[in-house]
């Protein structure tokens, strides 16, 4: 095993390196390094084993250590590292990856565009849509319609689909013609009403929108099945299914953005299956490797595909590393394993409800207001009482977040908000630590507000 100088890390890191949502100032000297990982666990230059119970970014399905993906990579490395699928080539691995994802993916969808990441895959949906309408001869259908506190990645394209805030505050303008609705956060927006009566006020907020902009205007709505960086916001039963009903009533394409959601995360190998909606274009990334290599795609439904095929000529849209061989080895050998464990059965029929019954344990605890969650994501809200659910002034969830490293656990904090998306092949004692940890860390924190 390698030997690390920690100190030495930190002050090169701290010198050099400019970390991705990091305030590298405030970080200085004091970055935790991470060295190793086996299974659902991480370990620190300082030799401390802590329980991922974020599977790095939400990607890490199938556990950290896996052989098989490790020989996949360097079967493909030796064999050939690099080719482009650009200008009538393509390759093996890339060919293989794409009959395997649309055999995965719902019947009407029967094709897949490869990218690098999440945010390359949204990048390439804004393209996309405006493409099938200009070619369905409707070019002033430019609009496409997000959610406020959605996530769609860093890139211009991603941060302007996303509703963060303050990505929206720093450098902008952002892309134009990308119009926000409200997201559907019933314990943060709509407590005070029945849960499913929220669920179908926020999906006909899109309905107003389109019909305040013009339906001739408007081209796409965008979501995550489940929002995940905006805090694993599970929406009301009666949300998706009326959104799908705007959306086909309007005749505008639905974009389900199922980068975190993907490849079992809520025990199917899609969220628009749970939810029973049919997206035209789905944005992969994460999963889809189980974080090994980067590789993302748009799996592209056959209403679009079928005109961009037919009537589009050439796409000019394509990234160097669309459909890297290595990465879409490691990517094919991912799902194959992920099919011949029965992951994802698991996570529908055994995990995920084991997860959901002992989560729901810390709904007890003082700081928390809710537990909630869906197949292998959960969410914790933190309040400063439960008879009224007022919230803590902010910075509690990071002092939390950081009582999680203390105690052995990641979690993530977003707002007053706890988040956890553990690798898939978590086991039922694995999750009772996961458990136990969380509660440890809200003891601390309970601790140090006295
Ligand atoms: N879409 C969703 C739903 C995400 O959660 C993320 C990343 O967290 C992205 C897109 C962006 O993916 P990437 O970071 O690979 O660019």
């Amino acid at each position: 095993m390698q030997q690390h100088d920690t100190q030495e890390l930190r002050q090169q890191d701290s010198r050099h390196h400019l970390h991705p949502f990091t305030d590298t100032k405030e970080l200085g000297d004091n970055s935790r390094i991470i060295t190793r990982a086996e299974g659902i666990y991480i370990y620190d230059s300082e030799g401390n084993r802590i329980l991922d119970a974020m599977a790095g970014l939400w990607c890490v399905n199938l556990g950290y250590g896996r052989q098989e993906l490790v020989d996949a990579a360097q079967q493909q490395m030796q064999e050939l590292p690099y080719y482009n699928n650009f200008f009538k080539t393509a390759h093996p691995p890339a060919i293989k990856l794409a009959k395997k994802l649309t055999e995965l993916a719902p019947e009407h969808i029967n094709h897949v565009f490869f990218t690098g990441s999440g945010s390359e895959s949204n990048d390439t949906v804004v393209r996309m849509v405006r493409r099938y309408w200009q070619l369905k001869g409707q070019p002033e259908k430019t609009v496409i319609i997000g959610r406020r506190n959605g996530y769609h990645g860093s890139t211009v394209a991603g941060a302007s689909l996303g509703g963060m805030a303050p990505m929206h505050e720093q450098g902008g303008p952002m892309l134009p013609d990308i119009e926000h609705i409200a997201q559907p956060y019933w314990f943060g927006e709509g407590r005070e009403m029945d849960p499913q009566e929220f669920g179908l006020l926020a999906a006909r907020s899109l309905e107003q929108k389109i019909k305040t902009l013009g339906v001739e205007r408007v081209a796409a709505f965008i979501a995550e099945p489940v929002q995940g960086a905006g805090g694993v916001i599970i929406p009301p039963e009666s949300y998706w299914p009326e959104i799908q009903r705007i959306c086909d009533h309007y005749g505008i394409l639905l974009i389900a953005d199922e980068v975190i959601c993907g490849f079992g995360r809520v025990g199917q190998w899609f969220g628009s299956q749970h939810f029973n909606i049919k997206p035209d274009l789905m944005p992969i990334a994460k999963g889809l490797s189980s974080g090994y290599l980067p590789i993302g795609g748009v799996l592209v439904g056959d209403r679009v595909a079928d005109l961009l095929i037919e009537q589009g000529g050439e796409f000019y849209h394509g990234f160097t590393y669309s459909g890297h061989p290595a990465c879409a080895a490691v990517a094919l050998r991912n799902l194959e394993l992920l099919e011949q464990e029965g992951v994802i059965d698991r996570v529908r029929d055994v995990t995920g409800p084991y997860f959901a019954r002992q989560w729901a344990t810390l709904a007890s605890h003082p700081l928390v207001g809710e537990a909630r969650s869906l197949g292998l994501l959960g969410a914790l809200e933190l309040v400063a009482d439960k008879g009224t659910m007022a919230r803590f002034a902010p910075g509690i969830g990071s002092q939390c977040r950081d009582n999680c490293f203390q105690s052995g656990i990641v979690m993530r904090s977003v707002g007053e908000t706890m988040v956890v998306s553990p690798p898939l092949v978590i086991t039922e004692a694995e999750i009772d630590q996961l458990v136990t940890l969380a509660r440890r860390s809200l003891d601390l924190t309970a601790r140090q507000l006295g």
